[in-house]
């Protein structure tokens, strides 16, 4: 903003804050407010200005062009509005603050304010014992989370539409008189009729499928009715209706007395809460006006006012407050926009607020891990160059970025905690292969952590296949060895001996004791819970850590999940990834054989198939009724379809033998087909399967139906995969299906993912410890988590222990110490 419009709106603020104050006391001794407004604004408009302040001090200017014919409260809420308007247009919060304070927390005598939480909501007048039960089964418990209940959406009822004025085909609210209520009959059925009249014309709502009873009950002749919704033409009368008015959308009341008073309900714009049943809304906006009244100046708002002044964020107080109850003035497109709500202010500092909770806490855990003492490695190159002249192909330029920011992290005297990203066949493997390489050149022993059993034996393969000649001793650690085997491994890493680690979850056991642990490599991240890797990392001193995703976690998520990591992306495909062409079928006549035709003529052209089914055995569930089971598939597919093919079976229940004995078959080409479940999902690298058949494809999430089919592809040869779906026909699933075979990017197979699932589904909430966010949405608010968490981490590096912001401190300490595992200070 200009500071001449600064300057224009100070101006006009102070006559009316003096008006408002003390109750407006001084309502009377201000005289001609109109004409000042009009002149400050005919000011203002003179400057350059926004187009939104443009029209926003247009209409400030023209409501007071009736101020003189307004009665007294009138007067007062406009001016309280204007006050609100200002504030909005200034952008900060409109109470003056100690410039002098500002950079520090303001700390007075009393200890923490009310804590909220610890408020039940029984106490709040008018919530009895019913009300209470209701809203706790919305999770409303205390009056900490009414005031985070946030309303769905929002009506305007500034000023409610004349029937005579209505439009059919767009949503629109009214208010009128029921004239008339019962069933018709129409040809067969019977309709349920409403008839709502203004005087200036008549309205008609429509119920095909209803219950009689509650209609009656609801809908009296001489009750006053407010709704909105899509007004539509009755083709057969010519008259306008809303058919199926939603129960959460119309308001009734016994007399229009006080109506015109009611200014909770009326003459503003109203919000909609997320409530279905049980309650009503006009009894949750009383609810809620009543805690704001009465504690919605309690918040401590953690954001530093500097912060505040700089991203244009309110006060978390009024925030809140306008989140429930929008000033006049606040713009309904703004406030309902569903896909961003960047530009009202009052939500936009809501959810700023929380990520900037959130992401001082990561910048906490940052500093934590960064004070550690780390290793500083010192690469001699002898082995990494040694693998770089061995290797059939040259690294990409991302991964050579990637690789020498690794170096120097490990270079470092501080831990390395860094986030490898990257898609599927973008080539991560080599990087941590030349990771561990660097670290053992270096003197210490690296380990490698994967999910299955699979994937580390195939890591430990490519392992032996470089590094067999180097002179340097490998292992592998899984359940299922013999005691002897375990042992001298055992041995092996505790002498040092071994200086390659590669395993499973065997590795964090209790057992394995590293010599000097330099390095650890974590791959498929995602599947390891923060404890594990806490785990892991305690088999060395600070060793540094890498950690690989193939499942590209969106940039807002990564940031949050992730946070406290440094990350890395390789961004580049290696050249002759061959592209993967994919085809949705849905289960119907003559699509399976389709899809078997397809395998058959890779087949016969000396190709290799996947063919994966989404579990085991049949299952008595009914959830799992129309799931195709493997075991049985495999029979019927080795007998009746493919007996001209040598096919494999491979699942989780196998014991570790025989998995291995058929892994390798497949890899060595003495079978044709592999009839598995998704434990081929990560990983596994088989150049020559070239064909992938998904059954119940629908019961997968985006990402991973990308995995999966990212294991063909990874040849020289042109690759198919085939989604087959269950789902009738359905357009939902039509939709999700085809993004996968309309892009190969797994980003924006992730970004869509995360959209239609959310991100507790999309990452498994349980064990990645992803915050849930009372009202922030990762995906919504990417913008505002960026702006937050530059300024989280800005505070944290200029004050690292936070001393100029003590409650700060505290705040995030309780809400996050725990799970981001914060050393905290004393
Ligand atoms: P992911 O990132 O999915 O783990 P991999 O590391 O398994 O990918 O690599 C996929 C395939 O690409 C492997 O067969 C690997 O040998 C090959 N590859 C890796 N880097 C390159 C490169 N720079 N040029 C060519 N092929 C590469
Ligand atoms: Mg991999």
């Amino acid at each position: 903003m200009t500071e001449g419009l600064q300057k224009i709106l100070e101006s006009l603020e102070k006559p009316l804050r003096f008006a408002s104050r003390t109750n407006f006391q001084n309502i009377h001794k201000v005289k001609d407010l109109d004409k000042v407004v009009e002149d400050m604004t005919l000011r203002a408009l003179s400057l350059n200005l926004t187009v939104k302040e443009v029209t926003t001090l247009k209409s400030l200017r023209q409501s007071f062009g009736a101020y003189n014919r307004l009665r007294l409260n009138g007067k007062k809420k406009l001016i309280i509005d204007s006050l609100g308007i200002i504030t909005g247009l200034k952008g900060v919060e409109d109470y003056p603050v100690d410039e002098n304070l500002a950079t520090r927390e303001t700390i007075s005598p009393t200890p923490d304010r009310t804590d909220l939480s610890q408020i039940s909501i029984q106490y709040v007048k008018g919530v009895g014992p019913r009300i209470a039960e209701v809203l706790s089964r919305k999770g409303i418990k205390t009056v900490e989370d009414a005031l985070n209940y946030f309303p769905r959406t929002y009506e305007d009822r500034r000023n409610i539409k004349r029937i005579s004025t209505l439009k059919p085909n767009s949503r629109q609210t009214v208010m009128g008189k029921i004239v008339l209520s019962g069933m018709v009959r129409s040809r067969s059925r019977g309709i349920y009729q409403v008839i709502v009249s203004d005087g200036t014309g008549t309205l008609a709502l429509s119920w095909y499928q209803y219950n009689p009873k509650y209609l009656k009950a609801t809908y009296k002749k001489g009750y006053t009715v407010i709704l909105s919704g899509d007004v539509t033409l009755n083709r057969y009368n010519n008259t306008l209706q809303i058919v199926h008015p939603s129960p959460d959308d119309v308001e009734v009341f016994e007399d229009i007395e006080g109506i015109e008073k009611d200014m909770l309900n009326f003459n503003r714009i109203v919000p909609i809460y997320p409530l279905t049943e049980g309650i009503k809304q006009r009894r949750i906006r009383k609810i809620e006006s009543i805690i704001l009244d009465t504690y919605g100046k309690s918040e401590f708002d953690y954001v530093p006012y500097e912060v505040r002044k700089r991203n244009h964020i309110m006060g978390i107080d009024e925030a809140i407050s306008r989140v429930h109850f929008p000033s006049n003035s606040d713009d309904l497109v703004d406030l309902s926009d569903k896909s961003s709500i960047y530009n009202s202010l009052p939500h936009r500092t809501v959810s700023f607020n929380e990520f900037f909770f959130l992401e001082v806490g990561l910048a906490l855990k940052k500093r934590d891990i960064s004070k550690m003492p780390g290793i500083s490695f010192d690469p001699t190159g002898e082995l990494t160059k040694k693998l770089l002249l061995e290797l059939p192909f040259k690294l990409t330029s991302a991964q050579s970025r990637v690789l020498s920011e690794i170096e120097n992290d490990m270079r470092a005297d501080r831990p390395m905690n860094r986030l490898l990203q990257g898609d599927v066949g973008s080539g991560k493997t080599v990087v941590a292969l030349l990771s561990m390489l660097k670290a053992v050149e270096s003197g210490y022993q690296a380990a490698l952590m994967s999910p299955t059993e699979i994937l580390a034996e195939q890591h430990l393969r490519s392992v032996l296949k470089y590094v067999d000649g180097f002179g340097i001793r490998a292992v592998l650690l899984k359940s299922g060895q013999s005691r002897n085997e375990k042992e001298s491994n055992y041995n092996a890493i505790n002498s040092g001996d071994a200086k390659i680690v590669i395993g499973t979850h065997a590795l964090i056991q209790g057992k394995v004791e590293f010599r000097d642990l330099g390095l650890v490599v974590i791959d498929e991240q995602h599947r390891f819970g923060v404890i594990q890797r806490a785990l892991l990392r305690s088999k060395g001193k600070n060793p540094d850590v890498l950690v690989m995703t193939a499942t590209p976690i969106p940039r807002t998520l990564a940031m949050t999940v992730y946070g406290d990591l440094d990350v890395s992306v390789l961004d580049e495909m290696p050249p002759h990834q061959r592209a993967i062409e994919t085809f949705v079928f849905f289960e119907e006549k003559g699509a399976r054989d389709k899809a078997y035709d397809l395998v058959r003529k890779e087949v016969i052209k000396g190709r290799q198939a996947y063919i994966v089914y989404p579990l085991i055995e049949e299952s008595e569930s009914p959830d799992h009724r129309d799931l195709r089971f493997a075991t049985k598939m495999f029979d019927e597919l080795r007998k009746d379809v493919f007996p001209e093919f040598r096919l494999g079976l491979l699942h989780g229940r196998m014991k570790t033998e025989e998995k291995n004995e058929v892994m390798k078959k497949f890899i060595s080409r003495q079978a044709d087909i592999l009839v598995a479940t998704t434990i081929v999902e990560v990983g596994v690298d088989v150049p020559n399967a070239t064909v992938m058949v998904v059954e119940n494809s629908e019961r997968y999430g985006l990402s991973q139906l990308h995995q999966l089919r990212g294991r063909v592809g990874r040849g020289e040869h042109e690759s198919i995969c085939i989604l087959i779906s269950a789902a009738k026909r359905s357009a939902d699933a039509h939709e999700r299906l085809s993004i996968l075979r309309d892009t190969s990017d797994g980003f924006k197979i992730a970004e869509a993912d995360l959209m239609i699932r959310g991100p507790g589904e999309f990452i498994g909430t349980r064990q990645s410890g992803l915050p849930e966010f009372r009202f922030a949405n990762l995906l919504r608010d990417a913008r505002i988590l960026g702006e937050a968490r530059n300024e989280a981490f800005d505070i944290v590096k200029k004050d690292p222990t936070l001393v100029n912001y003590p409650r700060l401190y505290r705040g995030v300490l309780k809400r996050w110490g725990e799970s981001l595992e914060l050393a905290g200070i004393s």
